[in-house]
C-alpha cells in the first residue's frame, strides 16, 4: 500500500512512542518513522530509580516496547541512535545524524512531531563534570549509577534537590545500603508542595535518619586524589559522599524547536495549541517540552509527568488523523512515594493559585484515618483541600499518608476534571468496608468540610494570623488531651462543658476554636454562632499546629 504522507517522530519515549502508535491505529496508509538519538525507545523512565536501587533488577523489564515490536505490530520504522539536527521547515525536511555510523542525512516530512522531552538542569558549579557526579534520565544513566555503586563499593551518597526524582532516588540509594543526605535550596522538600504540608514529609524523613540540608544550596564540589568527593554549601557545610545525585529538576528540550524558529512560550518551553500544534501548522509538540495551560489557573505551566505526556500524544495522532480532539490542559495529579510516606496533588497549589493571581479561595485541613479507627492499623492521611469560596470549585488537593493517600487523591482530580464542587465530595458514593475506608470517607469529610465554609455555616480563622491575633484562642479537648500540648495562650473549655460554661466567653472578642483536628471545633463554632458568638474554626486543630508551629513554618 502506497503511503499517502511522511510522519516523523522526534523522541520515541512517553509522548513519541504514544503518538506513533496511535497515528498507525487510526491511519493505516501514513508512514510513520520514529527517531530516537538514544539507544532503546519507549522504556520506563518512571522505574529507573528502581533499578538503581536494584528494586527492578533485570534492565530489560524497563523496556516497555522494543523497535522489533514497533516493526511488527504496528510498521512504524524506528531508528534509535538516530539524532535529530536541525529542522527546514521550508523545504520541510529534518537532517538526522546516525550516530553509530556517523552518517548525516535529509529526510521529507509532511507532518514532524516533537517529543524530545526534558534536560537535567546541571548547574555550572565548580567541580560539575567531576566522575561520581550523575543526573538520572535514562537507561545508559541508570547502568552508569548501578556501575559506580558496585565498583566503588559506595557507602555515601549527597542527593543535591528533594522533589519526587531525589526522594525516590533516596530511597532507592538507601535500599542498597547507603547512607544518603539530601541538600536542598529551598526551605522544605517536595517543592510542588505548600510548605505546611511539606513539613509532614519532614517529619516522617527525620525518622528515618536521613540527613536533611533544607534551606541551603550547593557552592562546590571537590574531589581528593582518590576521588572522594566533597560537596560544599553556600551555608559552609562540607558533606562527604562517594557518588551525587543531581536533582534539582529539568528543562524543556527546546534546541530543535528554537532553531527552527518555532514560537517558545513564556515558561521557555514549546509554545502549542490545545490541539498540540506549534507555531508551524505542520509540526506538532508534546510532552515535557512543551508549555501547556493550567486547567486551574489558565496560566502556561511546565510540568513533566509521563500521564499528560501520553495524552498529548494521542491527542497530536488524532489531530494529524483529522480528528478534532483537544488537550483540557494541565492538572498536575501526581504521586510519589519513599520510606513508606505517600505524597499526592492534583490541581493547583496555594502558593500557584497566589503566583497566579487567583483569589476568593479557602483551604480545609483534615487529618482522617484512611480508614475507620476501630479496625487496626488506621493510618491518618493529611490533606490540604483548596477551592473557591462563592461556589466551590474544587482548585486543588494534596495529601500526605502512609495508606490510601493517592486513592483520595484520584477521587478528588476525577472530581475536579468532570467541573466538581465541594458539595459533590460531600455526595460521593464511594467504596467503604472497614479495612478499605469509611462510611464518611475521608474524601467525603473534605467536601463536608469545605462546604460547610461555602454554606456559611462556619467561617475559618487564618493560621497565619495566629501570633499576635488579639482572639481567644479556645481548646474544646478534654483537660488530658489539653495538658498534654495546645496552642499557646489557649483556654481550655472541654465541649462538653461549652453550654454551661458560655459566661467564661467575651461577646466582643472573637474566638479562635481548636481540638484534635477540627472535628470537635467545628460542633463549637456551630454552637457559639447560634448563641451570638463570633467564633472561627482552625482548621485542621491541633494534629495541624504541632506539625506547623514548633517548626516555625506557616501556612502559605
Ligand atoms: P521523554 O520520555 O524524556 O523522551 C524524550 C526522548 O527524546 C528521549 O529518549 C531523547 O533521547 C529523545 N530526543 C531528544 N532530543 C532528540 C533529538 N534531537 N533527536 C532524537 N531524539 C531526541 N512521571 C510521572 O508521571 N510519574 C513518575 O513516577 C515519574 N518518574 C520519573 C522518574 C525519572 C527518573 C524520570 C527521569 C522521569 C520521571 N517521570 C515521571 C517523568 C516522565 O518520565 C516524563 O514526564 C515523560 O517521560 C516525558 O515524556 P516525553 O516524551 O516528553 O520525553
Amino acid at each position: 500500500m502506497a503511503a499517502t504522507k511522511r510522519a516523523f517522530i522526534v523522541g520515541g519515549v512517553a509522548g513519541g512512542a504514544s503518538c506513533a502508535a496511535r497515528l498507525r491505529r487510526l491511519d493505516e496508509q501514513i508512514e510513520i518513522v520514529l527517531l530516537d538519538r538514544g539507544p532503546y525507545v519507549s522504556f520506563a523512565n518512571c522505574g529507573l530509580p528502581y533499578y538503581v536501587g536494584d528494586v527492578i533488577q533485570e534492565e530489560a523489564k524497563l523496556l516497555v516496547a522494543t523497535p522489533e515490536l514497533f516493526r511488527k505490530r504496528f510498521n512504524i520504522d524506528v531508528r534509535t541512535q538516530h539524532e535529530v539536527l536541525s529542522i527546514d521547515r521550508g523545504a520541510r525536511e529534518i537532517e538526522v545524524r546516525d550516530l553509530v555510523s556517523g552518517r548525516r542525512y535529509r529526510e521529507k516530512y509532511d507532518v514532524l512531531v516533537l517529543s524530545p522531552g526534558a534536560a537535567a538542569i546541571r548547574p555550572p558549579l565548580p567541580g560539575i563534570d567531576l566522575p561520581g557526579i550523575f543526573t538520572l534520565r535514562t537507561v545508559p544513566d541508570s547502568r552508569k549509577i548501578r556501575e559506580w555503586i558496585d565498583a566503588r563499593s559506595a557507602r555515601r551518597a549527597v542527593i543535591v534537590g528533594g522533589g519526587f526524582i531525589g526522594l525516590e532516588m533516596a530511597e532507592n540509594l538507601v535500599h542498597r545500603g547507603i547512607e544518603v543526605t539530601i541538600v536542598e535550596m529551598a526551605n522544605q522538600l517536595m517543592p510542588p508542595l505548600d510548605p505546611e504540608m511539606a513539613e509532614f514529609v519532614h517529619q516522617r524523613l527525620k525518622t528515618h535518619a536521613e540527613r536533611l540540608q533544607l534551606g541551603d544550596a550547593v557552592a562546590a564540589f571537590e574531589a581528593d586524589a582518590e576521588g572522594r568527593l566533597t560537596v560544599r554549601t553556600q551555608k559552609g557545610g562540607a558533606f562527604p559522599a562517594d557518588m551525587v545525585i543531581l536533582s534539582i529538576g529539568v528543562r524543556p528540550e527546546t534546541t530543535l524547536a528554537r532553531e527552527a524558529g518555532l514560537e517558545i512560550g513564556v515558561r521557555g518551553g514549546i509554545h502549542v495549541d490545545d490541539q498540540m500544534r506549534t507555531s508551524d501548522p505542520n509540526i506538532w509538540a508534546v510532552g515535557d517540552a512543551v508549555e501547556s495551560r493550567s486547567v486551574i489557573t489558565g496560566v502556561p505551566e511546565l510540568i513533566p509527568l509521563a500521564g499528560p505526556a501520553n495524552r498529548q500524544g494521542r491527542i497530536a495522532a488524532e489531530v494529524i488523523s483529522g480528528r478534532d480532539s483537544r488537550f483540557r490542559g494541565l492538572q498536575g495529579t501526581a504521586v510519589c512515594g519513599f520510606f513508606g510516606i505517600v505524597v499526592a496533588m492534583t490541581g493547583a497549589t496555594e502558593k500557584a493559585l497566589k503566583r497566579a493571581g487567583v483569589t476568593g479561595f479557602q483551604a480545609v485541613y483534615l487529618h482522617p484515618g484512611h480508614h475507620v479507627g476501630y479496625y487496626p492499623g488506621a493510618k491518618p492521611i493529611h490533606i490540604k483541600l483548596l477551592f473557591n469560596l462563592k461556589d466551590g470549585r474544587i482548585l486543588g488537593a494534596q495529601a500526605v499518608g502512609e495508606e490510601g493517600v493517592e486513592r483520595r487523591v484520584d477521587v478528588i482530580a476525577m472530581a475536579m476534571q468532570m467541573g466538581g464542587t465541594v458539595f459533590d465530595l460531600e455526595g460521593a458514593e464511594l467504596c467503604y468496608a472497614p479495612q478499605y475506608g469509611a462510611a464518611k470517607d475521608p474524601v467525603n469529610v473534605c467536601g463536608m468540610a469545605a462546604a460547610n465554609v461555602v454554606r456559611g455555616d462556619v467561617e475559618l480563622a487564618d493560621w497565619n494570623g495566629l501570633p499576635g491575633s488579639h482572639a481567644l484562642i479556645l481548646d474544646v479537648r478534654d483537660p488530658h488531651e489539653f495538658e498534654n500540648g495546645t496552642i499557646e495562650g489557649a483556654t481550655n473549655i472541654p465541649l462538653g462543658q461549652l453550654r454551661e460554661r458560655l459566661e467564661e466567653l467575651p461577646q466582643d472578642q472573637e474566638i479562635w476554636i481548636t481540638c484534635g483536628v477540627g472535628q470537635r471545633a467545628y460542633y463549637a463554632c456551630r454552637l457559639l454562632t447560634q448563641r451570638g458568638f463570633k467564633a472561627r474554626n482552625l482548621s485542621g486543630g491541633y494534629e495541624s499546629y504541632r506539625a506547623w508551629y514548633p517548626h516555625g513554618v506557616q501556612a502559605v
